[in-house]
Parts: C-alpha cells; structure tokens; sequence
C-alpha cells in the first residue's frame, strides 16, 4: 500500500470481506478509471467467475479466460481433458471414491477437485481409514474453498514435484520456460524450489516440456501457466498433476534461469500482443534456487506466528534477489499466508547457488517472530539436498 500510486480501502482485514469481495473490487476498479486487473496469487487469482467478471464489466483480467480457468480449474475434470489430449496422468478414479480405492490399489490420496495450496488432501493406506480420511478432506476442501467434491489418485512413492512454466499468447502460440524441482515439501506446501531440475536428463525435459505446452493447448490456455507433474524415482513415468493458472510463488528462480521477466510477459499477452519468444530462443543458464521465508515456529509444530518486525536485514550482493513486503516496524498480518518473504540466489553451477543460499540465510536476520530460515539453512548442508535427490518425502523422513 505504501508503494502504491493510489490505495483504496476495500473493505476489513477479513479475506471474504475484502479481496474476496468482487463487488468491491470491481466497483473500486471502476471508480478509479482502471483497465486491468492482474490478480496475483492466491484469493481470486483462479476464480474463473471473477475473470468472467472482470471481462464483463469492461476490464482486462491479466491471466487466462474464465473458460480456460473453468476447465483446469476442476482438477478432475483437468484429469479427463489431459488423458483425451494424451498426456499420462496418475492412475485413479473420475468417479465415486469407494470402488476406485480398490481398483486403483492402495495407498490411495484423496484430494479435493478445486484444491490448492496443499489443502484437501489426505493420505489413505488402507480401505479400514477411508472413510474417515474422506470425511475429513471434504470437510477441510469445504472450509477451504467452499466446495467438497472429491477425487482419488494412486499415491506416488517418494516422487519429485516437477513443473513447467508455460506462456501462450491470444494467437495459439505457446512455449515453455523449462522447469522447476519443488520437491521440498512440508504437507504438499512448497518450502524450497530450484530451477532447472537436477534429476532431469535433455530428453526427458524435452518431452515434459512437450507435455506442458499440449497441456495449455488442451484448455485453451492464454498468459502465464504453470503446468504440475509427479516423475516417478526411477524417473521413466511422469504423471499430470495440476495446471496453475496463474503467475506462481517460485516463477522467479525461472525469471533467473531464463532472463524471462514473466509478469512483463503477463502484462504484454494480456494487451493483445503476440508472444515475441520462440520456443527455440529459450535457453536455460545456470542454477536459481528459493527458500520461503515463512513465519512459523518449525519448533513448535510449524505454528503460524506473525507480528512486528523489529528488526530487519535482508541479503544483498551478486546473484541475489529478495522479493518481500517487510521492512523494519512493519506488523505482518495474521489473516493471511505466513509467508513473508522469498530469497533467491542464483549462480552459474548448482553447488555455488547453494554456497550461495547459505550465506543468504546467514546474512539474514529477523527479530520479531520466529521463522523457518534456519530450517532452510540446514536443508542447505544435508547430503541428499546438495546431491539434488529430494523427493516429496524428504523432509518427514529426515
Ligand atoms: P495443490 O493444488 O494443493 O498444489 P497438488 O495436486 O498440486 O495440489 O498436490 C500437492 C502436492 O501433493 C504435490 O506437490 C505432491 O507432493 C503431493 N501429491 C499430489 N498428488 C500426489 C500423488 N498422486 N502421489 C503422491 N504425491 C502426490
Ligand atoms: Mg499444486
């Protein structure tokens, strides 16, 4: 708000009463004579209502049609689209959960059709706990996005997260800026993400690459996507998880990578204009790497604990880029995401972004609240991180 050009109240801290509020974002957008709206991540950012909306009342959403949102948006429905487009996705019901648990083979993950952030999900070893687990999905996918629907999907063993950033402009271009390994997870959250992928060999990015571009064309996908897959251990399969229709959390270790800035690139497909990238001037050079800096106690249980920032030092030098709201005297908010900031390093080989990482982490400091920086920090010196072996499975197992 302070860097703002004009600031609008829209309504109390209350995220259902503010920036979920349509009427008020749309009445303020008018009111204030603006043309576009770009959405950024999390609140309506995937509400292909609100993009409809916006179409409606004369404003450029800056991400996809709502047609395109609706489409990917169900991540069931994504599931039958993909599979008729050819791209393999996770063994798994598009029906009823019960029977399917037992075609599919446990353990099974119940996930919640219009999940996000990690929520919905529940893991299911045996038939005895399905139906708990289910009860408890769908209630927490009921508080979380106001709709319970459900779908089930064979539980990959300690698989890589591995996703694609894609670009597709109004005229049925679409490229792909490589990929990112989000496999250090805490509860299916992304902690920490690098780009490109360690564990992919030239052939295999090329054809999940491929992938990820059919991906888009399968829901008619325009702007900046993000296009989620699992890549089993012995790293033959792959499998479709999500497609992300919006900007991400972590598109700034691809921005690094590729010399790509992405929200230009929103803003320019978003005005009409023809992607001017061609899929071969895209090269990958050297290694970014990202830790949130999230507030939470990792000693007690990964509690939320926002508050004042007393104190604040960010890292600084070559190769380093800090995206966060904070500053010294600032009060981060308890209504919203505990995370509070992103470091991103980055360095021409792998093992120098980490040395790099590690003094980044050094140098920060935060006094006010606890935070997972020395968690990160420790993730950087443990000897399957630096030989980039991580599967979603890491951190609980270590
Ligand atoms: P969200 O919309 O919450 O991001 P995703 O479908 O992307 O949901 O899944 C989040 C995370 O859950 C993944 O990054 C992965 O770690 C885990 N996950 C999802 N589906 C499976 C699966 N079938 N097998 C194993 N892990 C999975
Ligand atoms: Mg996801």
């Amino acid at each position: 708000v302070q860097l703002a050009g004009q600031a609008v109240c829209i309504g109390p801290a209350r995220a259902a009463d503010s920036y979920l509020n349509q009427d008020a974002l749309l009445t303020v957008a008018k009111a204030t004579g603006c043309d576009g709206v770009h959405p950024g991540y999390g609140f309506l950012s995937e509400n292909a209502d609100f993009a409809d909306a916006c179409a409606a009342a004369g404003l450029t959403f800056i991400g996809p049609s709502g047609d395109a949102i609706r489409k990917a948006g169900s991540k069931s429905a994504a599931r039958d689209l993909m599979r008729a487009a050819g791209v393999p996705v996770t063994p798994g019901s598009d029906g009823p959960v019960a029977s399917a648990a037992e075609s599919v083979g446990y353990p099974v993950l119940l996930k919640a059709s219009a999940g996000g952030g990690g929520r919905g999900i529940r893991r299911c070893d045996r038939p005895e706990d399905l139906s708990a687990a289910f009860a408890e999905a769908k209630a927490e996918a009921q508080a979380c996005f106001g709709n319970d629907e459900m779908y089930l999907e064979k539980l990959v063993l300690r698989p890589r997260h591995i996703e694609f950033q894609v670009l597709a402009d109004r005229y049925g271009n679409v490229i792909h800026l490589g990929d990112r390994d989000c496999s250090v997870q805490r509860r299916n959250q992304k902690l920490i993400e690098e780009a490109p992928a360690r564990c992919l060999t030239p052939e295999l990015r090329e054809r999940m690459g491929a992938a990820a571009v059919k991906a888009a064309k399968a829901v008619g996908y325009e702007n900046a996507g993000t296009v989620e897959f699992l890549l089993d251990p012995d790293r033959e399969h792959f499998y479709f998880m999500e497609m992300n229709t919006r900007i991400q959390v972590e598109h700034g270790v691809t921005e690094l990578v590729t010399g790509v800035d992405l929200v230009r690139q929103q803003l320019r497909i978003a005005s009409g204009l023809a992607l001017r990238l061609r899929q071969e001037d895209v090269t990958l050079q050297g290694h970014a790497i990202e830790c949130r800096i999230n507030a939470e106690d990792p000693v007690q249980g990964f509690r939320p604990c926002p508050g004042r920032v007393d104190f604040l030092h960010f890292p600084g030098g070559p190769g380093v880029r800090v995206d966060s709201c904070l500053y010294s005297g600032c009060e981060l908010s308890p209504y919203y995401d505990s995370m509070a900031a992103k470091i991103l390093a980055y360095a021409p080989t792998r093992m120098e972004t980490i040395r790099r990482m590690r003094r980044c982490l050094e140098e920060f400091t935060l006094e006010g609240f606890p935070t997972n920086a020395e968690l990160s920090y420790q993730i950087l010196y443990h000897p399957e991180f630096i030989l980039g072996e991580c599967t979603t499975a890491f951190l609980d197992e270590h």
